[in-house]
């Protein structure tokens, strides 16, 4: 499958029993959303990721009882017949908690790590040394590492530059290049298409040797988180870019495989030469943007919010506006800053933003009547 795109002479990588970079076909990639403490509906999940054709399958890990549960849902895999449980590849996603790498290596086949969230756990140990951890960490355990970096939770001493991404991408490889570790992916991820293509262009002119995973943040809820990406993603891909995918959608649970489907649909669509989307294909009037939710989600009502989103805007297509609809803390403080009005989801109740600005936090059942009105302001004012 796959082996007649044009490729990028990118290095062999090994992660699990899948090979990515040099010649070796795409990897088609997804993440769970399900809780990962909740061992049988993640396992199931992973399953299910797996036989719809995913060759990697990530899964969060912030905690102890993350990591226990991971060592539990590995060993029910250890139960499956031989040829499903080769098929499956675990990754694991890090954030602060950067020392759980330890505990999850000998269970997963690659860790990846956000440059941006090395700055807050341990402020005092310098991010070099925790990456130089972090790599002696996988060589023991014999896992790949992926440098995941997101424009929602960008590294702090980046933000000034130009391309903080690109920036933050050229620091850790070269960091990982110095220190002797190559068994690695990078991936480069914003919520506008046009970002995408210009930054993974520039790096891959730079570190041409790097697989690259390619994806689209916060594409939103299909079909336009699926026209977002390939935006994004074709363009790319036609010029031999990108080792492996994801396409992120905000769907719930039971309708994750769609980002499989999506992702091998795009590389079959490439294959044949066919292209969906123009270049430079923009989102006309009203943008929504929103994660596609994972273990972290703090709020199972938040794809039904993101969805009732898109409804109660619909009257709003026409003007240039921008919202985002994040699962949680994490991504959703920084990816919300740059949108004219943002949500955020807490527990019990969703931060509205404009801007910059916090404007409160009102419950699940009021939130969407908070929005409209500062919609409707917005509308008012740029009309
Ligand atoms: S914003 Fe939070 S819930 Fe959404 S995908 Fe990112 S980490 Fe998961």
């Amino acid at each position: 499958m796959n082996t007649s795109i044009k490729r990028n002479p990118t290095r062999e990588v090994r992660i699990g029993s899948v090979f990515i970079g040099a010649s070796h076909p795409i990897a088609v990639q997804t993440m769970c959303a399900t809780k990962t403490r909740d061992v049988d509906a993640t396992f199931r999940q992973i399953v299910e990721l797996t036989e719809a054709g995913a060759k990697l399958v990530r899964v969060a890990c912030d905690s102890q009882n993350d990591a226990e549960a991971l060592e539990a849902i590995s060993g029910k895999i250890r139960q499956l017949n031989p040829e499903l449980r080769e098929k499956i590849n675990l990754s694991v996603d890090l954030q602060e908690n950067y020392r759980i790498a330890e505990k999850i290596a000998p269970f997963v086949a690659k860790i990846r790590y956000n440059p941006g969230h090395l700055h807050h756990a341990e402020p005092e140990i310098p991010w070099r040394e925790k990456v130089r951890w972090l790599a002696e960490t996988a060589r023991k355990n014999d896992v790949a590492l992926r440098i995941g970096i997101n424009c929602g939770s960008i590294d702090p001493t980046k933000k000034a530059e130009e391309d903080p991404i690109f920036a933050s991408a050229l620091e850790h490889v070269e960091w990982l290049g110095e220190i002797g570790f190559d068994r690695f992916c990078v991936s480069m991820k914003d919520s506008n298409p046009e970002t995408v293509v210009r930054i993974n262009r520039l790096f891959a002119e730079r570190h041409p040797e790097v697989p690259i995973h390619l994806g689209v943040t916060e594409a939103g809820v299909p079909p336009i988180g699926i026209q977002k990406t390939r935006a994004a993603l074709e363009p790319l891909l036609f010029e031999g870019i990108g080792d492996t995918l994801r396409v992120s959608l905000t769907v719930p649970n039971e309708r994750k495989r769609e980002e499989v489907e999506a992702g091998l649909s795009l590389i079959r669509d490439v294959e044949a030469g066919r292209r969906t989307v123009t270049e430079g294909w923009k989102c006309a009037g009203l943008n929504i943007i929103s994660c596609p939710s994972c273990s972290r989600v703090e709020n199972g009502r938040f794809v039904e919010l993101a969805m009732k989103v898109h409804e109660m805007a619909r009257y709003a297509q026409e003007y240039p506006i921008t919202i985002a609809v994040m699962g949680c803390r994490v991504n959703g403080p920084g990816e919300t800053d740059h949108a004219d009005l943002g949500l955020w989801c807490g527990p019990n109740h969703v931060n509205l933003k404009r801007g910059g600005e916090l404007l409160g936090s009102f419950p699940y059942d009021e939130i969407l009547g908070k929005l409209k009105e500062q919609l409707d302001r917005l509308i008012a004012e740029r009309r």
